[in-house]
């Protein structure tokens, strides 16, 4: 999934969170789900991060303040990190850790734009009702 989309699912996921030490199993779960289903994802991770800081500073102006949704938004979204690091030639693609970047869990094939759409639309509807709720 795209960065922006794993950002909304770490910080629902944080905000239902039952007690704050449960936000990065939550947030880590959710982008181990995203990742097994088919995606697309944008080939260039600058404009993957541009995206993601996007969705972070929508929550910020929203007035979501909220340290388990940013923390969730942010954790959901670290492991792609080493999508960028892999990109950039600083590691080999043999060396991801990630479950569903590694093989361990299934990565969901290559979508088109109908669903990178509905991540947008899905994202967008995630961070307004968050805004929403912070009101
Ligand atoms: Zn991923």
């Amino acid at each position: 999934m795209c960065v922006f989309t794993h950002f909304a699912a770490g910080a629902v996921a944080g905000a239902f969170s039952p007690h704050a030490a449960l936000v990065p199993v939550f947030a880590l779960g959710s982008h181990m789900i995203l990742d097994m289903i088919p995606h697309f994802d944008f080939e260039s991770m600058f404009l993957e991060i541009v995206l993601g800081l996007i969705a972070l500073g929508i929550l910020l102006l929203g007035g979501v303040y909220s340290l388990s949704i940013i923390l969730g938004g942010v954790i959901a979204a670290l492991p792609d990190l080493e999508n960028l690091l892999v990109k950039t030639g600083k590691i080999g693609k043999n060396r991801k850790l990630f479950p569903s970047h590694s093989g361990i869990l299934p990565h969901g094939a290559r979508a088109g734009l109908v669903n990178l759409t509905m991540q947008s639309v899905l994202s967008a509807a995630v961070l307004g009702f968050l805004i929403w709720r912070a009101a």
